[in-house]
C-alpha cells in the first residue's frame, strides 16, 4: 500500500475512516484497470459516484477527479459504487464494493479494507452511464423572480421569463 498517498487522502478528508479507505482502494484499482498513469491532468479522469460519503474525497485526491473541475459528479444511489472514466484512452468501469464482513469497530473495518488487495474488494462492471461530456461553460441568465445570475442549464423558460430552479420549486 502507498502510505504517502493514503496520508494525503487523510489530510484532505480530515480523518481516517473506513469510507475513505473504500474510496482509496477503488482509486488504486481504477488506476490499474483503466491504465491511469501518474501524469493525470485536470478532467482526464471523471467519476460519477453513487455515494456522497467519505470515499469521494480519496477519489478527488488520487484521481484528481474533483468537484471544482466538474470531473466528480454525485449520482446518489446509496451504494458504494464508483463509475470511473479515463478520457485519455477511453476506458471506463464501474467499481462496486463487495460485501464486507462485520467488524467490532470502524478502526478494524478500515484496517481490514486497507490490508486487502483492491481487486478482492470490488466487482468490476460496466458503467451505468455513457462517457460524460467535458465541463461546459454555460451562458447565464438573470432569474426573473430572485434577480440572481444563474447558469443556463439551471433555468427554465416560463411564460417568456427565465426562472431559476430554486424559484421554480417555490
Ligand atoms: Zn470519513
Ligand atoms: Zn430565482
Amino acid at each position: 500500500m502507498d502510505n504517502k498517498l493514503w496520508e494525503k487522502a487523510v489530510e484532505f478528508h480530515g480523518h481516517a475512516c473506513p469510507g475513505l479507505a473504500i474510496g482509496f482502494q477503488a482509486s488504486i484499482l481504477a488506476k490499474k484497470v483503466l491504465e491511469i498513469h501518474n501524469n493525470i491532468e485536470d478532467e482526464d479522469i471523471v467519476c460519477i459516484s453513487e455515494t456522497d460519503a467519505c470515499g469521494v474525497d480519496a477519489i478527488q485526491v488520487i484521481l484528481k477527479a474533483t468537484m471544482g473541475t466538474g470531473a466528480l459528479k454525485i449520482d446518489y444511489k446509496g451504494k458504494q459504487a464508483f463509475n470511473i472514466y479515463n478520457r485519455k484512452n477511453g476506458k471506463s468501469a464501474r467499481f462496486v464494493l463487495n460485501n464486507i464482513k462485520d467488524f467490532q469497530s470502524k478502526e478494524e473495518r478500515m484496517k481490514y479494507i486497507l490490508s486487502q488487495d483492491p481487486s478482492e474488494l470490488f466487482t468490476i462492471k460496466n458503467t451505468t452511464k455513457d462517457f460524460p461530456a467535458r465541463a461546459k461553460i454555460y451562458d447565464s441568465y438573470i432569474c426573473h423572480k430572485c434577480g440572481e445570475k444563474t447558469a443556463a442549464n439551471a433555468v427554465d423558460l416560463v411564460d417568456g421569463n427565465y426562472i431559476c430552479f430554486s424559484c421554480r420549486e417555490m
